[in-house]
């Protein structure tokens, strides 16, 4: 049987954009033909696994939008179940069974996951099922991956069970070969090459140090990037995403320590800030990554860390440094950027122009920085990215909801580069009707990953108008030059 549809129906019916579903039919997650007067052709049967999907009950289509219905066909008498035999609590899955013991099974957790009931994700089930013992179940179901460890789930659980441990000890027990491809390949590129996206460090050198000297002949007089500076005060860790991607995007955090006058330095190997030993759920390579930011600290004798700006990096390598490194954690200051960013706003190392951004602004909350680093190392980041933007804008509303109860961006826990951008766009849905709702026109975000997001996949798939920006970026153009 096959269905005629119009695109703005079907967008109704799953809750998201037009272009949404134009996308899907475009990718082939939805297979759909040009039809008659602007309408699509769909098989019924790609129409119910679309439904199926993402968790919607298939609409009962009038007999007249039907076309080429054979006859009634009889149902196949289906083969009695196979009765599946369980086993005690998955010890390996749940190392800890007194936690998944605590589930009093009350389904808070699904309620408030943006992508419950998509592909049957659900945090309740994946739960029992690991009490249950069907390990082969849950590894070989994409669930985990399409999780973006938001941490929604666990912070409307009354019983406190560690949802998310569960979901990365569910990603690290998978054979390395099933490992979404381009995660597992930033891991190993970044064990082999010292950071994910393997730049070497001939081409890394010669990049700052031209950035470097560009600032110092402009807007910064005298300015040079130091690299591997002994001694210096501040490590700055990098997200590889910006000198592959967006290099000139280095320069903003150069400018506010231009007019700070810090003392910083970059390290010239293993600068990598990210660590995706932590999406793959790989402890191992997590620990050699972090163990080598430890190692250039000690190597520079550098009294402070600056983790990226990055929610992912800053959760990654805290939680690794604090668990395997603890007395490097006691021993080094680790700034996050609100941290120093507020540090130099509060010492008066920096003075900020509102006025240079007029446009109505909003904030979306990173849940690394957020509602996880809150849960994991009890400080969550929420009123000092409020101050900070305050401070360079002059018009601020917030979302509803937000700081602790915020939404996902739907990019989390290597959603981005993960090959699942159908659930990934739908899991973002909620995050582009708070940004309309909030009517602002600049949005400003602390993680790069959230920028990717919003700005390169929300805004053009749910027609938003809006600019978005970094914190950094926010800051670095809102700097008011010294005297
Ligand atoms: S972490 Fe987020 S995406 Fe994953 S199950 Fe929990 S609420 Fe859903
Ligand atoms: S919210 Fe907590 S107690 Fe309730 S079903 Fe989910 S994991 Fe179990």
């Amino acid at each position: 049987m096959v269905y005629e549809v119009k695109v703005n129906e079907l967008a109704e019916e799953f809750g998201v954009h037009r272009n949404t579903i134009r996308n899907w039919i475009n990718s082939g997650t939805l297979p759909a033909q040009e039809g008659p007067g602007r309408r699509y052709l769909i098989q019924a049967e790609d129409y119910h696994r679309l439904c199926d999907k993402f968790g919607r009950k298939p609409k009962a289509f009038p007999a007249a939008q039907a076309i080429n219905a054979p006859a009634q066909e009889q149902p196949t008498p289906q083969a009695p179940p196979v009765p599946i035999r369980l086993s005690l609590s998955s010890i390996h899955l749940f190392p800890d069974p007194a936690l998944a013991d605590c589930c009093v099974t009350c389904g808070s957790c699904a309620g408030a996951c943006p992508i419950a009931g998509v592909d049957d994700l659900d945090p309740r089930k994946i739960i029992r099922m690991a009490l249950l013992g069907l390990e082969e179940e849950i590894l070989a179901s994409d669930w985990p991956w399409k999780c973006t460890l938001c941490g929604r789930c666990e912070e409307s659980c009354p019983a406190n069970v560690k949802i998310l441990e569960l979901m990365r000890s569910i990603r690290g027990q998978r054979d390395r070969a099933k490992v979404p491809h381009p995660i597992q390949k930033g891991v190993t590129t970044c064990l082999e090459k010292g950071n994910n996206l393997g730049i070497p460090k001939d081409d890394f050198l010669q990049l700052v140090k031209g950035l470097g000297t560009e600032l110092g002949e402009t807007i910064c007089p005298g300015f040079t990037t130091p690299v591997d500076v002994r001694g210096a005060r501040l490590l700055v860790t990098v997200n590889s995403k910006e000198p592959f991607v967006q290099p000139r995007q280095l320069m903003w955090w150069w400018r506010i320590f231009y007019a700070a006058q810090e003392s910083w330095t970059l390290s010239s190997e293993n600068w990598e800030g990210v660590n995706w030993g932590f999406y793959s759920g790989d402890d191992s390579s997590m620990k050699t990554i972090v163990e080598r930011i430890v190692d250039n600290m000690e190597r520079l004798n550098c009294q402070a860390l600056l983790l990226p700006e990055c929610g992912h990096a800053y959760y990654a390598t805290r939680y690794g440094l604090e668990k395997w490194f603890p007395e490097s954690a006691r021993k080094f200051k680790i700034y996050s950027i609100f941290d120093l960013l507020l540090e130099y706003l509060t010492a008066g190392r920096i003075n900020l122009d509102p006025t240079i951004h007029n446009k109505l602004t909003t904030l979306h909350d990173s849940c690394n920085y957020g509602r996880k680093s809150l849960k994991a190392f009890g400080h969550g980041y929420f009123s000092e990215g409020r101050t900070i933007v305050q401070a360079c804008c002059t018009k601020f509303r917030e979302m509803i909801p937000n700081s602790g109860d915020s939404y996902c961006c739907g990019a989390g826990g290597g959603a981005w580069a993960s090959p699942y951008a159908a659930e990934r766009v739908f899991h973002g849905r909620e995050k582009a009707r708070q940004i309309k709702a909030s009517g602002a026109k600049l949005v400003v975000t602390s993680c790069h990953n959230c920028k990717d997001q919003i700005a390169h996949s929300l805004a053009p798939e749910f027609n938003l108008e809006i600019e978005v920006k970094s914190l950094w970026e926010l800051v670095a153009q809102a700097l008011v030059p010294a005297s």
